[in-house]
């Protein structure tokens, strides 16, 4: 799911590294350019200090960027699980005395650092430090502090490094940040590197910003900062499929367990996804791409990438079982719809934060093609999930400023969102929204659109003004609040009665009235509040109000002269 990203942002922020002047140099020149003092000299505190600080204080710090960084790293992996390496690097444009900071991030014992400037070893446990905790993130980071006392314009350093730990191991995703290449970094402004990355055939690599390696490479001005999720792993079972035009390329490492009939469900969820959205969108978006399992991602986790050739990431680990691809195949099939549909929504056209509503509706579309339970699927997300957290909260201000928390974030940005354009499918009718979705892809292709270019597309299509559906929707966290009122029963099979919407939306509505051996579904126009008659073949039993989770409104269930009223 991409829900990866929102962490990166803030991942990135944490491991940015900085270096600044200790002392303003306007304030200095004078009295240095005096004296002929020591080149170079690592200052250590007399009693090492330890601070607690937070991500912001980090960021803040992260602004004074001052001077250039690069070098050239090294990343070996060896199949027992560790990385070794080694990164040389010079600072340059110093004026006047430095301070670096280094940070390092993840599990004590984990990661082994040797550092050295100018020759001179450092002392890391002579050294102040930061410590950053975020449980949420599960991110535990240290930051230390290098005062260098120099008049140097350009000083060289080394890291030796080591990390222990099994990639495909039980590490909690979010202990994986900053990867292999940056669980530890170096200050400066630029972080271009030239990198080399080796590993033993039978592997492959997951590189973020690149895509999937098979072997050794070799790449000059590569940013390593910000990488998040990259990881090595074992090549087991690799299952050639085409479909819709696109070659697809699926790797299951020998970790993630895989049954010959949970691999043809899986191929058979892969090809009816791609099948219908080939088919809806009129568009193939990429030739080729790849699928890796990943054991070590839950289920629920899932990420696809814009590179030249997109790799899709599905986790397939779960708390109750071991990794396997029928856990992701038989409970969680969206994870997969919502990250082909990124292929569309995300990679061949860009919307930001609306990438994440845009390929969970298309979740809901396979799913309402694929699965006949699929309207209980809406509705438990629609009450389990985002009713209770919609927290005041519109879609416009969560696209604009991203929510942290991930269960407020899936239920506004993936989930509600999602719902809005099932209901803008409701209110245009399939044929003219297809045209719009169609349209829209075509717009955005070469830049990234918002939602003004969204309506403005919708509007374009359908000759409507759509204002009032996305001033509604989009830019207020109401969602409609039905209720069904002062209904009469004349003669036994005469039913009306108002619907009233306390929220005071305007939309088409579904009604439906039951009776013991009948059904009939209406639809109406709420504006505010609606009247409606029924004719009969006998006395009703059940009123139920959207009844097909066109939207998602305020739910209850309560009895009105003797008939259940459903507000769905
Ligand atoms: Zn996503």
């Amino acid at each position: 799911m991409e829900r990866k990203r929102e962490l990166v942002i803030l991942i990135i922020i944490t491991i940015v590294l900085i270096t600044r002047c200790a002392n303003s140099p306007s304030y200095n020149d004078h009295q240095k350019t005096s004296t002929h003092s020591i080149n170079f000299r690592i200052i250590y505190p007399q009693v090492p200090h330890t601070l607690h600080t937070t991500v912001e204080e980090i960021e803040k710090i992260a602004n004074s960027v001052n001077y250039l960084q690069s070098g050239n790293l090294t990343v070996n992996y060896h199949p027992d699980g560790s990385i070794f390496g080694e990164y040389d690097f010079s600072i340059k444009n110093i004026h006047h005395n430095l301070v670096l900071y280094l940070v390092t991030v993840g599990l004590p014992d984990v990661l082994k650092l040797n550092v050295s400037l100018n020759g001179n070893n450092i002392e890391l446990n002579r050294l102040d430090k930061y410590i950053i905790r975020n449980n949420t993130l599960g991110l535990r980071a240290k930051v230390y502090v290098i005062n260098v006392s120099t008049s140097l314009p350009e000083i060289k350093g080394k890291i030796k490094y080591q990390l222990n730990y099994s990639f495909m191991g039980t590490l909690n995703p979010s202990w994986t940040i900053g990867t292999p290449l940056t669980w530890w970094a170096i200050s400066g402004k630029g972080n271009l590197v030239n990198l080399t990355i080796r590993f033993p055939s039978g592997y492959i690599f997951f590189l973020p910003g690149y895509g999937l390696l098979n072997s050794t490479i070799r790449m000059k001005n590569f940013n390593i900062n910000g990488i998040y999720g990259a990881f090595f792993m074992r090549v087991g079972k690799v299952q050639k499929i085409s479909t819709g035009g696109m070659h697809i390329t699926i790797y299951i490492p020998p970790n993630c367990q895989c049954s010959s009939q949970s691999l043809r469900d899986f191929e058979k969820i892969v090809q009816e996804a791609l099948t219908l959205y080939v088919k809806v969108t009129g568009l193939v978006p990429t030739k080729k791409f790849y699928i890796l399992l990943n054991p070590s991602w839950s289920m629920g986790d899932g990420m696809t990438t814009d590179t030249k050739v997109p790799v899709v990431i599905i986790g397939c680990s779960s708390i109750y079982q071991s990794p396997s691809v029928g856990n992701v195949v038989y409970s969680n099939p969206g994870l997969i719809f919502h990250e082909l549909g990124h292929l569309w929504f995300g990679d061949y056209a860009e919307f930001g934060r609306i990438d994440e509503s845009l390929a969970t509706f298309m979740d809901f579309l396979a799913m309402s093609k694929t699965d006949k339970q699929y309207l209980s699927y809406l509705e438990d997300i629609e009450n389990f999930k985002v009713l209770p957290n919609l927290k005041s909260m519109s879609l416009i201000y969560a696209y604009k400023e991203g929510i942290l928390n991930p269960t407020i974030r899936d239920a506004i940005i993936y989930y509600k969102g999602a719902f809005v354009f099932r209901s803008l499918q409701f209110v245009l009718g399939n044929k003219t929204f297809f045209e719009g979705l169609r349209e829209l892809l075509k717009e955005c292709h070469d830049r990234e659109c918002n939602l003004t270019d969204i309506q403005n597309v919708f509007e374009n299509v359908s000759g409507r003004d759509l204002g009032w559906f996305f001033s509604e929707w989009f830019y207020t966290a109401k969602v409609p609040d039905y209720y069904v009122q002062n209904l009469s029963l004349e003669q036994k099979n005469y039913v009306s009665f108002d619907i009233i919407d306390k929220n005071n939306f305007t939309m088409p509505l579904e009604v439906e009235v039951k009776t013991p051996t009948k059904e009939y579904l209406t639809k109406v126009w709420v504006n505010g509040t609606a009247r409606l008659e029924f004719k009969l073949n006998e006395k009703p039993i059940e009123i139920i109000l959207d009844p097909n989770e066109w939207m998602v409104n305020e739910n209850r269930i309560y009895t009105i002269n003797g008939i259940k009223v459903n507000i769905n």
